[in-house]
């Protein structure tokens, strides 16, 4: 059934679209995601993320410098009560080529999984081996996930703070055995994008909750930090972001990314120099912050 808009709904569709489009793009550019020729298989969950990923996809395709083909994949884990029908009438409707493959890894999980511990971990395992057999069978060269810039961030706290690493989620990476490219096309996308113009777009959302597992408590702990400090600090989701792609080496401790051992003077300017903070931002920062009342405890004039 055709859908109708609004004057304003149509407004905000177009130019979500647009936006997400430009930022999809420049994911695709900047991390080189799409090639000529390529086939791009593209996992489709039934939720937000990746409904929006394979609508943007297919709009970008259209006008694309590159020729690519697009599959989507769906999974059916066999999760008790999943429509089985939702996702073949929607990818009829939109005319795009589309495999779902059956395999029954929730009786998996739950003869694996002792009851009350979470299961995600070993679902998603299963859920990527099954992902890239399907990709050798289909001859895919890109297998493209729904990850937004939430993702990524939320990934790197869990690290930092579960795992002791600085580790993300990279938009392109290569599988262990090196057969597959995993790509984020929506790397560079903000959630509330994406959840806006699902709803707009009407996509019929599968819910993710039918396996009865809990939901991932520490992830939905740093979502829910992420969404206060944005709130309370109005862009500072930008700039975290911005962070992880201007990463400085030289200013962390990690001995195998940086000749600590083998720094010497050079009695001329440095790249790498003494740069831990902007001073000129610092200091009209210092000046201006209530919260700076450290008191000077020493002074001595040279
Ligand atoms: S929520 Fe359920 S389906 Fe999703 S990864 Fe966890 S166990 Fe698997």
């Amino acid at each position: 059934m055709q859908q109708t808009f609004s004057q304003n709904e149509k407004v905000t569709l177009n130019k979500l679209q647009k936006k997400l489009r430009r930022e999809t793009t420049k994911a695709i550019v900047n991390f080189n995601m799409i090639e000529e020729g390529d086939h791009v298989m593209c996992c489709l969950s039934g939720g937000k993320d990746s409904y929006t990923m394979l609508d943007i996809l297919l709009n970008i395709q259209k006008y694309a410098p590159v020729n690519f083909k697009v599959t989507a994949v769906n999974l059916d884990q066999k999760q008790p009560g999943f429509p089985e029908h939702v996702l073949p009438d929607y990818l009829s409707r939109q005319q795009v080529d589309y495999l779902i493959v059956q395999k029954d890894t929730y009786s998996i999980v739950k003869e694996k999984i002792p009851e009350g511990k979470t299961t995600c971990s070993l679902c998603s395992r299963l859920r990527r081996g099954l992902l890239y057999r399907t990709a050798t069978k289909i001859n895919a060269t890109k297998i493209a996930l729904g990850h937004h810039r939430e993702d990524i961030l939320e990934t790197l706290f869990l690290n930092m703070f579960h795992g002791g690493k600085l580790k993300a989620m990279p938009p392109k990476l290569i599988s262990d055995d090196g057969k597959h490219i995993v790509i984020r096309p929506l790397a560079y996308c903000r959630e509330k994008d994406i959840a806006s113009y699902a709803a707009l777009k009407n996509f019929p959302i599968i819910p993710c909750n039918l396996c009865g597992s809990q939901p991932k408590l520490q992830r939905q702990a740093i979502k829910k930090m992420l969404v206060e400090w944005d709130k309370r600090f109005p862009g500072r989701v930008d700039t975290m972001f911005r962070a992880v792609q201007n990463v400085v080496p030289s200013h962390l401790a990690d001995t195998s990314l940086y000749e600590f051992k083998a720094l010497q003077k050079t009695d001329t300017p440095f790249p790498d120099g003494d740069q831990a903070f902007d001073e000129q931002e610092f200091t009209a920062e210092f000046n201006t912050a209530e919260s700076y009342s450290g008191d000077i405890i020493q002074t001595t004039t040279v």
